[in-house]
C-alpha cells in the first residue's frame, strides 16, 4: 500500500451546522501520483434536500439575513483573517486533487482574504431609494433584499476561488448557500466548512453537499428551495442547469468556458507579449477558462514571435507540481488528458503543423506537453473549441480589421489581450472586442473590485465587483399611502 493511501482521511459535507458522514465515499486520485488521496462523501437526494431545507431554515429566521450588513460584515473578516491561517494547508488539498502548481494555488488561496474584506465593506452598503411615484398622496421607496437561497455549482480548476467569487457577494448580501464542488477536486471545499463555522457564521448558512453533476448537481438545481443557481463549468452543463433551473424558474448566472484571442501588434514590445501568450496559455497547464488559447500575431513579428514563443516553450519544465523548479504540473485526470490529446490529433489530421510538443510525457502519462499549433485552418473545431489544456494555435493576420473579425468570430466571449503600444489602436480594441474581460499589455489579471463574466457562450451575470452583489439581491417596491 503506498504512502497516499495509508494517508487517506476521510471528508464527510457540512449541512445545517452538522457534519454528515456519507452513505457512499469516493475517492479523490492525486493526478500527479495517480493515487487516492482522500476519500470524499457522495451525497443522497435526502442529502441535498435536507442541505437546502438548512438553507432555508437559516435564510428564514433571519439570523443572517436580517443581521445588520455591519455584523455580517464583521463575520466576513473573521472569515479572512483564518483563510490567511489555513491557506497553505487548503492550497496543498487543491494541488492534490487538480494538480495545479503549489506555488500559484498558495498565492491564490492568499489573495482570498482581500476579497472576502471587500465585501465585508459592501455589506452595510445596501441602499435601497426613494421612487417619485407620480402622485402625490404617494410615497414609494425600493428596498434591496438577499434573493434567498444560492446554489453554488464549482468545476475542479481552482475551487477556492471560484467559491469565493460567489461565496463572498453572496454572505456579504445576505444569502444562505449550498455549494457543491466539483467530484474531481472537493477537498478544499469540504475543508473550508469548518472555517465558516469558526468565524461564528450561523449554522445552515452554508451547506456543502458533494458528488457527481449527473446526480447531485441536478439535484440540487432541481430542488424548488433553490432561488438562485450561480453556476461555473462548461457551457453544455451550463444550457443543462439553465434548463433544469427553469423548470422552478430560479434565475441563473453562468461563467462558461472560451476560447480567448491573445492579440499581437506589429508595434508591440514582442518580449513583454510572448511574457503573455506563454502566461495566457501555459499557467495552470491551459486549464484556465480565461486561457489565451488562440494567438492572432501580426505578419511583421511574426516569425521573430514564434520562433520565440518555441524555444520558451521547449524550456517548461513539467514535474510535481509541489516543488518550487516546476513550471508546469499534471493534466487534472486522465479523460481530460485524452481529450488534450485527441484535439490535437484532429489537428494534424485537419493540416496543422505542431511546432513543438503533442504528446503525453509522464511515469503515468500524467503531463500533455506544452503544445504549439501552426497552420491550423480557422474551420477546425481544434480552431473554434475550448480545449482546456496546454494546447496555443498561432495565426497571422496582416491588418487591424482581419484582427478584430478574427478575435470575434467565435461563439464565445470571456477574454481577450491586445499587445500594442499605439494607445489609439488599443482603445479602439477595447471597444471592438466582444468579450467581458480586455487585457491590453497584460493577461490573466483579474481581481475582487474588476467585474469579470462572458457574452455570448461564455455565459451571463457577472462575478467580482460591486456588480456581483446584484446577482444575489432582489428588488422589492414598497407604496405608502400618505
Ligand atoms: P463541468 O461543466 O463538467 O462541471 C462543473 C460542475 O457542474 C461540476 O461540479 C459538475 O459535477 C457539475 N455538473 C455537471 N453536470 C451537472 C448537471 N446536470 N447539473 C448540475 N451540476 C452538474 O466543468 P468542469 O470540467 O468541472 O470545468 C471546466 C469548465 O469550466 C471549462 O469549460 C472552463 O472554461 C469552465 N470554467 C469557467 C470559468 C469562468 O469563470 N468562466 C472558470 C473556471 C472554469
Amino acid at each position: 500500500m503506498t504512502e497516499q493511501v495509508r494517508d487517506r482521511k476521510t471528508y464527510a459535507m457540512r449541512i445545517g451546522g452538522e457534519w454528515r458522514p456519507a452513505i457512499r465515499q469516493f475517492d479523490s486520485i492525486d493526478p500527479f501520483t495517480g493515487q487516492p488521496w482522500a476519500s470524499v462523501p457522495e451525497a443522497t437526494e435526502a442529502d441535498v434536500d435536507d442541505a437546502v431545507a438548512a438553507a432555508r431554515v437559516a435564510f428564514d429566521d433571519g439570523r443572517w439575513s436580517r443581521l445588520p450588513g455591519a455584523e455580517r460584515g464583521e463575520a466576513l473578516r473573521r472569515l479572512a483573517d483564518l483563510i490567511l491561517e489555513s491557506a497553505d494547508e487548503l492550497a496543498l488539498s487543491e494541488v492534490r486533487d487538480n494538480g495545479k502548481l503549489l506555488r500559484e494555488m498558495r498565492d491564490q488561496v492568499r489573495s482570498l482574504p482581500a476579497h472576502y474584506r471587500y465585501f465585508a465593506g459592501l455589506a452595510d452598503k445596501i441602499d435601497g431609494r426613494v421612487v417619485d411615484t407620480g402622485r402625490d398622496n404617494y410615497f414609494g421607496m425600493v428596498l434591496r433584499e438577499p434573493i434567498g437561497v444560492v446554489a453554488a455549482i464549482l468545476p475542479w480548476n481552482s475551487p477556492l476561488l471560484l467559491l469565493t467569487f460567489k461565496l463572498a457577494p453572496a454572505l456579504a448580501a445576505g444569502c444562505t448557500v449550498v455549494v457543491k464542488p466539483s467530484e474531481q477536486a472537493p477537498v478544499s471545499i469540504l475543508k473550508f466548512a469548518e472555517l465558516v463555522d469558526k468565524a461564528g457564521i450561523p449554522a445552515g448558512v452554508f451547506n456543502t453537499v458533494a458528488g457527481s453533476g449527473k446526480d447531485v448537481g441536478q439535484w440540487l438545481v432541481s430542488n424548488p428551495g433553490i432561488d438562485k443557481v450561480s453556476f461555473t463549468g462548461s457551457g453544455v452543463t451550463g444550457a443543462a442547469i439553465a434548463a433544469q433551473a427553469a423548470t422552478h424558474l430560479a434565475p441563473t448566472a453562468l461563467e462558461l468556458g472560451a476560447k480567448s484571442a491573445n492579440i499581437v501588434f506589429d508595434d508591440c514590445e514582442v518580449d513583454a507579449a510572448v511574457n503573455g501568450l506563454l502566461a495566457g496559455i501555459f499557467a495552470a497547464a491551459g486549464q484556465s477558462c480565461i486561457a489565451g488559447s488562440r494567438a492572432l500575431v501580426q505578419r511583421g513579428v511574426a516569425d521573430e514571435v514564434t520562433a520565440k514563443l518555441t524555444e520558451r516553450t521547449r524550456k517548461i519544465r513539467l514535474g510535481d507540481p509541489r516543488l518550487t523548479e516546476t513550471e508546469m504540473g499534471p493534466i487534472a485526470f486522465p479523460a481530460q488528458r485524452d481529450k488534450v490529446a485527441s484535439f490535437v490529433e484532429q489537428a494534424r489530421v485537419d493540416g496543422a503543423t505542431v511546432v513543438t510538443g503533442g504528446r503525453t510525457t509522464g511515469e503515468i502519462e500524467q503531463f500533455y506537453e506544452p503544445t504549439i499549433l501552426s497552420n491550423l485552418p480557422t474551420t477546425s473545431r481544434v480552431w473554434r473549441e475550448e480545449i482546456f489544456g496546454p494546447v496555443l494555435a498561432v495565426t497571422v493576420f496582416d491588418t487591424e480589421e482581419d484582427a478584430v473579425a478574427l478575435a470575434n468570430a467565435t461563439d464565445y466571449g470571456l477574454a481577450a489581450g491586445v499587445w500594442t503600444t499605439d494607445v489609439r489602436r488599443a482603445l479602439r480594441l477595447a471597444r471592438r472586442l466582444v468579450a467581458g474581460t480586455i487585457w491590453i499589455n497584460a493577461y490573466r489579471t483579474l481581481n475582487y473590485a474588476m467585474p469579470f463574466g462572458g457574452l455570448k457562450r461564455s455565459g451571463y451575470g457577472r462575478e467580482n465587483g460591486v456588480e456581483a452583489m446584484h446577482e444575489y439581491l432582489t428588488d422589492k417596491a414598497v407604496w405608502i399611502e400618505l
